[in-house]
């Protein structure tokens, strides 16, 4: 039975609940704030379907490229950047996509900004919406289903998550369709939905007021200030560098809230599982220092079809011929595995009672001098350089 499925390797994909055709897969959150699932016994008809289309259990089979054309790209259109997480392709190649009549399947952020889950849309309004990076589990309940029906019903999909969500809706459909586009992205690791939660609490509880706007990775500072951003209703706004925020410290250094199973990713490969496949493309050379504090994104182009969505939005898009090796030196969760530092199960048990800063400091204490180096070298090169635009 899939609820016997080790903590370890289940992904959080949700995708078992869907296939299973009695509706007897449902998912319990655990102490870490992950859900993994449970079978009702009554319901189960042992048709075996979730074990077998399960993406942690069986790698789903890819036929893309295993030597991708790479890129390096950002939007033409200096909003669309800054709002952006990297260089903004992602809402290019979506706008393109709702353009020409398509349907985008992503990530949201409940209203309170203290949750998020996949949805499917299909107007500006919603890109919007889908548009940057939200660094902890999305909930993906039900939509590989709806996916499967507009497919059915002749629509176009274009959907991007992790590359297991991407493997697992791969899984789901079972063959190759001709109207559905993937999108996934160097993905280091996904973080419990709890613990993001618990951070959003504290500053609330801090900052006197609800939130009305998240930005995680803000441009204000620049991009590689990796700084969370956060607009409250009472007009007060919150905004912590790499350096300063507990968030970004447990996750950026010590991957201490990181779901289990992401310590041994099976889909940090190549083949990709998507046509296109997105990143931040750390460490890039030759270009602009205001560049590279604008955001500048890796795009590998995995198939036909990626190349496909790249020319539909290309008259908006930046886009520079680069090779694999530039990626790898910036950016090792391409294939390298992130491990946790920090004494994850005692963070959880310190996350009840205590506020989330408190729990990720008593938990995960980078070492005083490596902290002291790394944020001289920061000044150094990015502070005295930097512009204001
Ligand atoms: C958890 C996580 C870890 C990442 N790790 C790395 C890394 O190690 N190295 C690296 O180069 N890049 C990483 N990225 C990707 C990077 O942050 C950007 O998303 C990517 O470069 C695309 O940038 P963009 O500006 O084009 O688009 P964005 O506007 O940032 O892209 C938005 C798209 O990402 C999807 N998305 C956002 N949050 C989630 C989520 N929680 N779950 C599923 N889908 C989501 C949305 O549905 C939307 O379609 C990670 C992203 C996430 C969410
Ligand atoms: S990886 Fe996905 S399909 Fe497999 S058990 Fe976990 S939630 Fe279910
Ligand atoms: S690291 Fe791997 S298993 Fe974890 S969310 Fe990303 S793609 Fe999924």
């Amino acid at each position: 039975m899939i609820s016997s499925i080790e903590k370890n390797k289940c992904t959080g994909c949700k995708m078992c609940g869907d296939i299973c055709p009695s509706g007897a897969v449902d998912f319990k959150t655990e102490n870490d704030g992950c859900w993994y699932p449970t079978v009702d016994e009554e319901k189960c008809i042992e048709c075996g379907l979730c074990i077998k289309k399960c993406p942690a259990l069986n790698i789903v089979p890819s036929d893309n490229n295993s030597d991708p054309a790479v890129y390096a790209a950002w939007s033409l259109n200096e909003k669309v950047r800054y709002d952006s997480t990297s260089g903004g392709i992602y809402y290019e190649v979506a706008k393109a996509f709702i353009d020409e009549g398509g349907y985008i399947a992503g990530c949201i952020f409940s209203s309170d900004f203290k949750t998020a889950k996949h949805v499917i849309g299909k107007t500006y309004d919603d890109l919007n919406a889908i548009m940057g990076s939200k660094y902890f589990q999305s909930d993906t309940a039900g939509i590989y289903k709806e996916i499967s029906t507009l497919i059915k019903n002749g629509e176009k999909v274009l959907f991007c998550g992790t590359p297991c969500q991407v493997a697992a809706l791969r899984s789901f459909l079972g063959k190759d369709q001709r109207n559905l586009y993937l999108l996934d992205f160097i993905c280091k690791g996904i973080n419990s939905p709890k613990a993001y939660t618990a951070y959003i609490d504290e500053i609330e509880r801090n900052y006197k007021s609800s939130v009305k706007l998240v930005r995680q990775k803000s441009k204000k500072t620049g991009w590689q200030s990796l700084a969370t951003n956060i607009i409250f209703q009472n007009g007060k706004e919150y905004h912590k560098d790499r350096y300063t925020d507990w968030w970004i410290q447990g996750y950026t250094c010590g991957n201490l809230f990181m779901r289990e199973n992401c310590q041994e990713c099976l889909y940090k490969t190549m083949p990709r599982q998507a046509d296109l496949t997105f990143g931040d493309f750390w460490g890039i050379k030759g270009c602009s220092d205001e560049d590279v504090q604008k955001g500048i994104s890796v795009v590998f182009e995995n198939s036909q079809k990626g190349a496909e969505l790249i020319q539909a939005a290309i008259k908006n898009l930046h886009l520079e011929k680069r090779s694999l090796d530039e990626v790898l030196d910036g950016n090792p969760y391409l294939f390298g595995q992130a491990i946790q530092k920090g004494n994850r199960s005692e963070f959880f048990e310190l996350l009840d009672k205590e506020p989330f800063s408190k729990a990720v400091k008593e938990t995960y204490t980078e070492n005083i001098v490596q902290k002291g180096k790394r944020y001289i070298k920061f000044i150094l090169k990015h502070v005295f350089k930097r512009k204001k635009w």
